[in-house]
This record gives structure tokens, C-alpha cells and sequence, in this order.
């Protein structure tokens, strides 16, 4: 143990996500790390197994930050929530002007203001970061999305750059903007993660169920797909799980896993997030949803037993696969597009300037939803930094106009054939709804009205207007704007 300042950067927090990181950190040359856990059972195993790594360990927090030097900067890897507020306030106590404290974990991002906000008062840089990719892309490259002031990232940046995961020769990470910033982009994208995810599950299903194929087919079926447009991780690992075969069984593994998808929070934060920034994120809602439902046995079996009759499978033809893929990529098209908007309306209620470019740039690689596809969208923002949406991007327009017919035909047979495909068909509506010259909104507003005199606009004279629906229903114009 020492009290040397010898380390530029330091971990609080040794389990898997921190030591992990704490590894990769000390394997980049130039780096000392000093690491502390408040159980130091954790600490001692950890440079017990990994002596390769040089730690200036520390059994105290006050022999921790006296191992730092200046400007000191400390990574905070533990449970979110009241550890995370535990062990700013133990830095903040210790620390000086300049020091940098930065949360690594999965914080909310509101949490990630108010905590910015506290610190910075006392001269202390604050920086909340997201970090995605699990315990492997801790230990060999993450995505970072680090937020804070932009003098923290002159320190961090670099020690950032150092352990991300590099695509192209570009690290992923890129300062995203102040305070909330980093953690309300990694928010995003754990949406947009379960978004693709459920559609893959989804297309899978159909796969399946309608077109007849085994687990072991349609693990081929992706490895063939993962070589050209939907090229990703998620669809890797797809292919991997269902070439799996159970051993105590000989089954597919994926039929003797119970068919009930939990999950941890972010993509939750994320449809709320977007329902206060009035945001459509229907794909990642019905994400969120189809883990709920089937997190549901009571009502799934009391349905199973008063149905008794169930469609049969559509007859398919040979193009059907070919129909799916195409499908499938229409609807993570709109995917990201509603989770891109989220970030553009949070960006500009929060007041961050983040670059939408940079951050598909940095999710392609290190994070679960990276793919060769988010350098389509570096290019779309690249060609119209303020495009309206990215469905209008002229090379997703083209791909989604390309599939559409599929993207129908595969919704439709899911409804006839009695297939649940809500991310499908969610995606599909929200594209005809924006596509559609008139929406029936025109009608909601009229029973807005009618209840509750919510007023309305015409289609053919300025103004705001409200009809005397319980008089003799003339029209009356009125005061304030229609809502
Ligand atoms: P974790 O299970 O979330 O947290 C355990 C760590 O937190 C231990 O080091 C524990 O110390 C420490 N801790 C808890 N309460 C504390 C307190 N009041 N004061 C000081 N230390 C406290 O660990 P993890 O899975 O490695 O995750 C770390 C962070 O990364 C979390 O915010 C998590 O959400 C985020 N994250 C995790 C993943 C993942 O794949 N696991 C991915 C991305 C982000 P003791 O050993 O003393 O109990």
C-alpha cells in the first residue's frame, strides 16, 4: 500500500465492471491505476490474479486519493443509485479544485445532473459517463459516452481514448455534451438496444413459426444476413444462440429457456423519457412492452386456455425469407430514427449540443448495438446535420422504399397467421403515419373539443377556434393557442 501520488487515474469500485476496467486502463501504456473497493477483500483478490497490472492499491479512500496526482480524476464503478452518492460525497469531501470525479456506471441522467450541479459548486469537475459493453468491452474496449464540462474532457479525453474500443482508427468515445448529457445518450441507446433486439426475436419467430425453419437453419439464415446490410453484433450473437443445443436435453437451447425477457431499467427510463419529450419511440416501447407481456404467465395461460382456436400458419413462398430480412431492416430503420429524435429533443430541452454524427460514430464499436450500419447514419447527418428525421436520409428513404412491399406482406402474415410481431408492425404504422397526407388527429381534436374545449386550428384561416358543441354549434374564435 502507498500514499505516493504516482497514478493519473484511479477506480473506486473493483467488481466485474470495475476491475475490468481498472485492467484495461492499466494495460494502455502511460497508465497508473489506483484502485479501491470498500470491501477490501475485493481489492486484495484482484491484485492477487492480476499482478501484470501494477495497481497502487488502497485500502482507505483517503490513502486512495492521496495515491492520485494532479489534477486527480477517479472513475466511480458501483451499484448505481445510493453507492454512486456514497462515494461522491466520500471524493467530493477529499478531492480538490480540479479534480475530476467521474460516475462510470449506469446512472439516470436526471441523478447525473442534480450530482454535477453539487459538485461543480465545490470547484470539482463532475463527469457522468456511460459505458457500454458489458464485462468484455470494460476489459477490452468499450463505447464511452462521457458528458461533463469540457475542461474535465481535456484530462479524460485522452485516458478515454486510451481504452475504448477503436474502429477505423477512430477511439468510441467523443465528449457528448454537459452535465446529464453521457448518460442520457447511453439511455438511448440501451433503447435502441432492446429495440433491436425484440425486432431480430421477431423476425426469428416468423422465421420459425411461418416459415417452418429449425433453430439450426436460422442461425444460418443470420450468418448469411450478417453479411450484408444488417451486419451487426446483436446478429452474431443471434446465430450463436441458436446454434446452441441444450446439453441435458439435446434440444435447441433456445426451447429450454422459459420465454420470459426481463429487464434492468434503461429501456424503461427510455419510453419515459421520450413520453415527457413527446417523442414517438414506438419501436422501443413495444420492446419494452413484449418483455412485459411475456413477463405475464397468468394472463398468457388464462388466454391459452379460453382460445381455442388459433390461426394457422400463412403458406409462404420462396421469397418469404428474403421478405423477413427486408422487414427487418425497414423497422430498425425506424428504430434508430425515433431513437435519434429522442436525443435531438433531449439535447435541446437540456441544452447540450450534441453531435448526432459523433455519436453514431462512437456505437460502432465496443457497445452491444454496434454495426457497419451506424456509418450510414454518420453519413446522414453528415450530408444535413438538422434532416427532419432519418427516414428521409436519401439512402435509408431508398432502403425503406425498397422493402416496403415486403415490410407489408410480412406484417400482414404475421396478423393472419397469428404470429405476435409488435415491433413489425409498430415500426410500420409509424411510417404510414408520417407517410399519410391526413391523419385522423383531425378527428381526435374534434372530440377534444367537444369534451373538453380544447379549441382546435382549421386547415384554411389562421387562428384558434372552439365550436359550441352543447349551443347551436357555430364557431367562436378564441384566445390562446390550441393544444
Ligand atoms: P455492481 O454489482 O453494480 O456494484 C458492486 C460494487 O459497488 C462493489 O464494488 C461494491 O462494493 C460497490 N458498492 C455498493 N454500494 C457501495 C457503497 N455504498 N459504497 C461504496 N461502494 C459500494 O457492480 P458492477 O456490475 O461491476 O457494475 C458497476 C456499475 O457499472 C453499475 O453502475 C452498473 O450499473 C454499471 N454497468 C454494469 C454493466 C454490467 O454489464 N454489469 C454494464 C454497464 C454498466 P463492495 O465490494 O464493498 O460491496
Amino acid at each position: 500500500m502507498t500514499s505516493e501520488a504516482t497514478a493519473n487515474i484511479g477506480v473506486v469500485g473493483l467488481a466485474v465492471m470495475g476491475s475490468n476496467l481498472a485492467r484495461n486502463l492499466a494495460s494502455r501504456e502511460g497508465n497508473t491505476v489506483a484502485v479501491y473497493n470498500r470491501s477490501p477483500e475485493r481489492t486484495r483478490l484482484l491484485l492477487e490474479e492480476h499482478p501484470e497490472a501494477g495497481f497502487v492499491a488502497s485500502e482507505t479512500i483517503e490513502d486512495f486519493v492521496a495515491s492520485l496526482s494532479k489534477p486527480r480524476t477517479a472513475i466511480i464503478m458501483v451499484q448505481a443509485g445510493k453507492g454512486t452518492d456514497a462515494v461522491i460525497s466520500q471524493l467530493t469531501e477529499l478531492f480538490e479544485p480540479g479534480d475530476i470525479i467521474v460516475d462510470g456506471g449506469n446512472a439516470d441522467f436526471h441523478d447525473t445532473i442534480r450530482r454535477e450541479k453539487a459538485v461543480s459548486e465545490t470547484g470539482i469537475n463532475f463527469v457522468g459517463a456511460g459505458i457500454s459493453g458489458g464485462e468484455e468491452g470494460a476489459l477490452k474496449g468499450p463505447s464511452i459516452m462521457p458528458g461533463g464540462s469540457v475542461e474535465a474532457y481535456k484530462t479524460l479525453g485522452p485516458i478515454l481514448e486510451s481504452i475504448a474500443a477503436v474502429v477505423d482508427g477512430v477511439p468510441c468515445v467523443t465528449h457528448v455534451g454537459t452535465d446529464g448529457a453521457g448518460h442520457f445518450v447511453k439511455m438511448i441507446h440501451n433503447g435502441i438496444e432492446y429495440a433491436d433486439m425484440q425486432l431480430i426475436a421477431e423476425g426469428y419467430d416468423l422465421l420459425r413459426y411461418v416459415g417452418g425453419h429449425s433453430p439450426a437453419e436460422i442461425a444460418d439464415i443470420f450468418v448469411k444476413w450478417n453479411e450484408g446490410d444488417l451486419e451487426s453484433y446483436l446478429i452474431e450473437i443471434t446465430a450463436e444462440v441458436l446454434r446452441q443445443v441444450d446439453a441435458k436435453t439435446g434440444k435447441p437451447f433456445v426451447d429450454i429457456v422459459l420465454d420470459e425477457a426481463g429487464s434492468k431499467g434503461t429501456g424503461v427510463w427510455t419510453v419515459q423519457n421520450a413520453l415527457d419529450l413527446g417523442v414517438p419511440v414506438g419501436g422501443i416501447a413495444e420492446a419494452v412492452f413484449a418483455r412485459a407481456v411475456s413477463s405475464h404467465p397468468e394472463q398468457r395461460e388464462a388466454v391459452q386456455e379460453s382460445v381455442t382456436e388459433r390461426p394457422e400458419p400463412v403458406d409462404v413462398g420462396e421469397g418469404f425469407q428474403d421478405d423477413v430480412r427486408k422487414a427487418l431492416y425497414a423497422s430498425k430503420v425506424v428504430a434508430y430514427a425515433q431513437g435519434f429524435d429522442a436525443i435531438i429533443a433531449g439535447a435541446k430541452k437540456y441544452g447540450w449540443d450534441i453531435d448526432k454524427g459523433a455519436i453514431a460514430t462512437i456505437w460502432r464499436g465496443g457497445c452491444i448495438i454496434r454495426a457497419q450500419f451506424l456509418n450510414r447514419i454518420v453519413e446522414a447527418y453528415e450530408n444535413d446535420p438538422s434532416i427532419p428525421t432519418l427516414l428521409v436520409d436519401p439512402y435509408f428513404a431508398k432502403a425503406v422504399a425498397d422493402g416496403e412491399a415486403a415490410w407489408r406482406r410480412i406484417v400482414s402474415t404475421a396478423a393472419l397467421s397469428g404470429i405476435p410481431a409488435p415491433g413489425f408492425s409498430a415500426a410500420l404504422s409509424y411510417y404510414d403515419s408520417l407517410a399519410a397526407k391526413r391523419l385522423p388527429a383531425a378527428l381526435v381534436q374534434g372530440q377534444r373539443d367537444f369534451f373538453g374545449a380544447h379549441t382546435y386550428k382549421r386547415v384554411d384561416m389562421p387562428g384558434v377556434f372552439h365550436t359550441l358543441w352543447s349551443g347551436d354549434r357555430t364557431e367562436v374564435e378564441t384566445e390562446g393557442s390550441s393544444h
